[in-house]
C-alpha cells in the first residue's frame, strides 16, 4: 500500500515521525508521499527523506515541494519572495521531486481568490518547466481550478487530492490526464455523493485512483478528533473494496501500479535530464 499524501513534515508529527513510520511499516505500507506545504518545511521533508532510506526499509519517501494555499501570507511581498525561493530550489533539486505541490484554490481561506489564482498559476507554470505532475487542492473551487490549467494550459496531468465531487467533475479531471485520490471521505456513511463517483470510478477508470489518508487531518469514520496516520491507509482500501468491482489485494495492486504511473515516470524522466 502506497499512502500517496501524507504531510509527516507538519508540526503534529514532530516529536514521533519515526515511530509513525514504523507503525505505518507494520500495517504494510511500502511507500509515503509527503507534499510540500511552505518552502520552510523543505528541509523537514528532506531530513525525514533521508531517515527512511538509511532506516526504515523496506518504507520509502518521496517528496514534493509546493505553496499550499493555507500556509500562503496576507503579506504579499512574503509571497512574492516564496515562489522565488520555490523557483531556485525546482532549479536546485527538481530531481528530488516526484511532484510540485501541494497547490491549489481554496474557497475557505481570507487571501483573495483572485491572489491565490495567480500563485496557483505561477506553480502550475514552474511545474510544466520541469515536467512535474502536481498534487492538487480543492475546496469550493473546482471550476476556478479548471479555468487555471486552460489558462496555463498545463498538461503535465497529477492527481486531485482527497477528491469530493461528482462525476462529471472527476471525468473533467481524467480527460486533463489527472489520477483521483481516494482518502477517509469514503469511510463515512454520509458522503454518498463521493461514493457514487469513486463507484463509477472504480468500474471505468481504476487505473487513476490513487490512495491517501492526509496525515494529521481527513481522520477515517470512528476516528473523529484524533490525528490521523499512515497507519490507517488500510481502513480506506478496506472501504474502497466495500464499492464493489475488486477485493483489496487486487485494489492494493492498481492503485499501487497507478503510484509508479503517475510519479516514478518523473523521477525516470529527470533522472535522464540529469544524465
Ligand atoms: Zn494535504
Amino acid at each position: 500500500m502506497i499512502d500517496s499524501h501524507c504531510h509527516l513534515d507538519l508540526p503534529a508529527f514532530q516529536g514521533d515521525w519515526q515511530s509513525v513510520i514504523s507503525h505505518a511499516t507494520s500495517a504494510g505500507l511500502t511507500r509515503i508521499l509527503i507534499p510540500g506545504t511552505q518552502v520552510s518545511q523543505w528541509s523537514t521533508q528532506l531530513a525525514i527523506q533521508s531517515y527512511a532510506n538509511q532506516n526504515t526499509k523496506p518504507i520509502s519517501i518521496d517528496i514534493a515541494c509546493g505553496l499550499h494555499p493555507y500556509f500562503l501570507s496576507t503579506h504579499e511581498t512574503d509571497n512574492d519572495s516564496a515562489l522565488s525561493i520555490l523557483e531556485r530550489l525546482l532549479s536546485q533539486s527538481s530531481a528530488r521531486m516526484v511532484a510540485l505541490g501541494e497547490i491549489g484554490l481554496d474557497g475557505h481561506i481570507a487571501l483573495p481568490m483572485l491572489r491565490q489564482k495567480e500563485i496557483f498559476e505561477v506553480q502550475l507554470r514552474l511545474a510544466s518547466e520541469y515536467a512535474l505532475p502536481v498534487i492538487l487542492h480543492h475546496r469550493k473551487s473546482h471550476h476556478l481550478i479548471f479555468e487555471s490549467l486552460k489558462k496555463t494550459g498545463f498538461a503535465e496531468g497529477g492527481v486531485i487530492h482527497a477528491f469530493s465531487g461528482s462525476i462529471e467533475v472527476a471525468k473533467a479531471y481524467i480527460e486533463k490526464g489527472f489520477y483521483i485520490g481516494v482518502g477517509g471521505t469514503i469511510t463515512y456513511d454520509r458522503a454518498k455523493k463521493t461514493k457514487e463517483t469513486i463507484v463509477y470510478l472504480l468500474k471505468h477508470h481504476p487505473d487513476r485512483l490513487l490512495l491517501e489518508t492526509d496525515s494529521p487531518d481527513m481522520p477515517m469514520q470512528g476516528r473523529q478528533g484524533a490525528r490521523n496516520s499512515p497507519e490507517y491507509l488500510g481502513e480506506v482500501l478496506e472501504a474502497l473494496g466495500k464499492l464493489g468491482e475488486y477485493d483489496t489485494q487486487t485494489l492494493d495492486a492498481i492503485t499501487t501500479q497507478n503510484y509508479f504511473t503517475l510519479f516514478h515516470n518523473t523521477l525516470f524522466r529527470n533522472s535522464q535530464k540529469k544524465a
